[in-house]
């Protein structure tokens, strides 16, 4: 009989033979658990995962789940009987201490030292984290887990709190469209002079801040905390480096992530803006792959590195780096997705970032009215498209993309040509 890691083992061996372990508790961990036993593995499949809970996907935690409008079932990717039921063992409140590629072991924070066949690092990222003078505040909070979301919820479903919020990423203007959703005050700064700008351009970043500016939230852009201050010991307000002084009873810093490598770099792994994988999510130790927010993947399409911190890569790199530890030939490959919503806006996003820059945008449809699609084209081919309360048009979006056909931005505009005609 073939011995291929997928077939290899009786549910009785299985537990004696050193198994997939999978660092980390977070949707890609899930996801490649997932994959491994839709995949026919029978062999132990272990996930190390240091939060207390099992895994959650982290999207609602700055949308429905902090509004109070989602409960504890939309974080599951997979229900807790789903676990047992397919006999993947979750070691909650675990961290993996180290891992030693020669001798395939991880050490555990409890002090066990777990074999593996194949291991997969899927730690993800945490909050960057600026000194900030007054940073230390009570008061002072990152945002990163379903704990920060319980607190900042219980903090916030009152109403009627000032929230400063340092960032106008993504996450940035999540909470805060959240936050004053629940009848809050907030000021949101950053270093963009429109918020998003870096990922969509200052003239679609406008939609979202025109969006915000109409439901109260104050901007203050350019701008950094130059000191956050407080009294006995909790913020009372931000003094920005544009000298506007803004009151605060919670402030969030939500100024991106970094990718969790402590682990991987003291392994002696590759690491190049997160652990460098090749786009079979391998890393530079043999039988050690990385997938999700932590891994820097070659992209077969740019031919470029990306490390992507977005939900549909965490489940696509989970499921291709499961199939690569059992040897099948997966490669990451997919077009990048990700989404929004803030407010009454919903969007979703596919396409290649890194080649809009000298795009041009091209709208179909009228910004100002909340519902329109927005392409980047560079010469003459769609690199990327965002659909903006407009819905069921992403197959279509991503065809237009992998097509890599040269496109008529006349057409492309105008919202009666069917996108599949152009
Ligand atoms: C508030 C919020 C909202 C978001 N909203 C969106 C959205 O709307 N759309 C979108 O596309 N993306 C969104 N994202 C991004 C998306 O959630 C991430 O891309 C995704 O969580 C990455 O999954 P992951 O499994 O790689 O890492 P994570 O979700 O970060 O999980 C990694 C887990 O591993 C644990 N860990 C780290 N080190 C160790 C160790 N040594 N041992 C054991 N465990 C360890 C971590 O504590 C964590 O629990 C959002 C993220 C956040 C934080």
């Amino acid at each position: 009989m073939n011995q291929s890691p997928s077939t290899a083992t009786t549910p009785e061996a299985s537990s004696k033979a050193p198994g997939m372990v999978i660092i980390g508790g977070g949707l890609s961990a899930a996801t490649a658990a997932e994959t491994l036993r839709k995949e026919g593995y029978e062999g132990a499949v272990t996930i190390v995962a240091d939060e207390p809970e099992i895994p959650y996907q982290r999207p609602p935690l700055s949308k429905g789940f902090l509004a109070g409008k989602e409960g504890e079932d939309a974080l599951l990717p997979l229900p807790a009987s789903w676990y047992t039921e397919n006999n993947v063992t979750v070691l909650t409140g675990t961290a993996a201490k180290a891992l030693d590629p020669a001798a395939h072991t991880v050490t555990l924070s409890d002090g066990t030292t777990l074999p593996y066949a194949k291991a997969l690092i899927a730690t993800g990222a945490a909050p960057r984290r600026i000194p900030f003078p007054g940073v230390d505040l009570e008061g002072v909070y990152t945002f990163r887990t379903k704990a920060d979301s319980v607190g900042l919820h219980a903090l916030l479903e009152g109403g009627g709190k000032n929230v400063v919020m340092i960032g106008s990423g993504w996450i940035g203007m999540e909470i805060a469209a959240t936050a004053t959703e629940l009848g809050n005050t907030v000021a949101l700064m950053g270093l963009e002079e429109v918020p998003l700008s870096v990922a969509i351009g200052a003239e679609l970043g406008t939609v979202f801040a025109n969006r915000h500016k109409e439901a109260g939230v104050r901007f203050e852009l350019p701008a950094s905390a130059a000191e956050i201050q407080g009294t006995d010991g909790h913020v009372t307000s931000v003094l920005t480096t544009t000298g506007a002084t803004l009151p605060a009873d919670i402030v969030i810093v939500a100024v991106g992530v970094v990718p969790n490598i402590g682990l991987a770099q003291d392994a002696g792994l590759a690491i190049n803006n997160g652990i460098e994988v090749d786009a079979s999510l391998r890393t530079s130790a043999e039988d050690v792959f990385a997938a999700g927010d932590v891994a820097n993947a070659m992209h077969p399409v740019t031919g470029a590195y990306a490390r992507s911190e977005h939900w549909a890569n965490a489940i696509a790199s989970g499921k291709v780096a499961a199939k690569s530890m059992l040897g099948q030939d997966a490669v990451l490959d997919d077009i990048p997705y990700f989404y929004t919503d803030q407010f009454d806006l919903g969007m979703e996003y596919s396409g290649f970032g890194a080649l809009t820059k000298d795009a041009q945008v091209v709208v179909r449809g009228d910004t100002a009215t909340g519902e329109f699609i927005a392409f980047w084209v560079l010469d003459g081919r769609v690199v990327a498209g965002m659909n903006v309360n407009i819905w069921d048009v992403q197959d279509a979006i991503k065809s237009l993309i992998s097509s890599r056909r040269q496109v008529d931005t006349a057409k492309l505009a105008d919202p009666k040509t069917p996108l599949e005609e152009i």
